[in-house]
């Protein structure tokens, strides 16, 4: 299977060649020094050799799955409603972290979290949220066999095989109507069942900025992997004015069943993808984006499994 990806991979290269960086990275994979749980975001390591990361105890899907996320969405998975959530105070400590891959806010004990998501029939306790962001800065013509040439400013896309035409292009994560935005933020809830959901929120760089962002990724500058920094806001209330200063926002949102988005790519993960695009400043975007830099999986065709799709990333 992976030496069947490897050509695929070569042959979309050749496709491409003429624009694309042809791939110097296929060889420099190094088995016998790998760790098999690392993964990034381009690379040898990047998001077609997921299928081969190994995180104990869990089932890998990356490569197999058939709803894998994120995905393109489609208005006829948009709901008109509000979801519930109970928002107490927390009386669990915040800490942020970057854990090599993304800023992740975790709640210290998040049974005493009090941010609650009731949604189909299971209550869900808020256990972490964080951030995507493209890099924005790449910018690539691409020619396509059919002669049609396409600007894209991301490196890593992917084409159904067989098909000489580009399908999706890599951003943050999910997009709409192939609308990409500037940064994704993703709250993670558990239920007491062990089931996962997910909420998502597009922001988009504007003259104005987002204060939840800002006390939890941006203030507390945690530039070193892995060290966490309790978030000093002051306000136990911070998610909580979060979700209800954008009440108004937030009755429009896509729902689907996809995955986890980062290996092992577990399905099962009850999506809400919040249609309304919310206002990031450019130097939080920047503070942000300049410890992530790209952290964002490529599009996936909902329905077939990855292993129908070559991809290509540049460097
Ligand atoms: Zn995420």
């Amino acid at each position: 299977m992976f030496a069947t990806k490897l050509t695929s991979i070569l042959f979309v290269t050749t496709v491409f060649l003429s624009v694309v960086h042809a791939a110097p990275w296929i060889h420099e994979r190094d088995e016998a020094q790998h760790d098999p749980s690392h993964f990034e975001y381009s690379g040898p390591y990047g998001p077609p050799f997921w299928g081969s990361v190994v995180i104990p105890g869990k089932t890998n899907q990356c490569s197999n799955g058939t709803q894998q996320s994120p995905i393109d969405l489609e208005d006829n998975l948009l709901k008109h409603s509000y979801l519930e959530f109970v928002l107490g105070t927390s009386t669990s400590g915040l800490a942020v972290v970057y854990n090599g891959h993304t800023l992740q806010v975790e709640l210290e004990d998040p049974e005493k979290s009090k941010y609650q998501l009731k949604a189909y029939d299971n209550v869900y306790n808020l256990q972490q949220y964080h951030v995507h962001t493209p890099s924005g800065e790449l910018h690539y013509t691409i020619r396509v066999l059919e002669g049609l040439e396409i600007s894209v400013s991301n490196f890593c896309f992917q084409k159904k095989k067989n098909e000489p035409k580009l399908a999706m292009v890599a951003f943050t994560e999910h997009r709409y109507h192939g609308q990409y935005h500037d940064l994704g933020l993703h709250f993670v809830w558990k239920s007491d069942k062990g089931d996962f959901a997910v909420t998502g929120v597009f922001f988009d760089k504007s003259e104005t900025g987002s204060e939840l962002l800002d006390t939890s990724f941006v203030s507390p500058k945690p530039t070193t992997k892995d060290v966490k920094i309790p978030l000093q806001y002051g306000n136990p209330s911070l998610i909580k004015n979060f979700f209800e200063n954008y009440t108004h926002s937030f009755s429009d949102y896509f729902s689907y069943d996809g995955s986890l988005t980062t290996p092992p790519c577990s399905e099962g993960i009850k999506w809400h993808v919040y249609k309304e695009v919310l206002p990031i400043s450019l130097a939080q975007h920047k503070a942000i984006n300049d410890i992530i830099h790209y952290n964002a999986r490529d599009t996936q065709l909902y329905g077939l499994n990855t292993n129908n799709i070559a991809h290509v990333c540049g460097h």
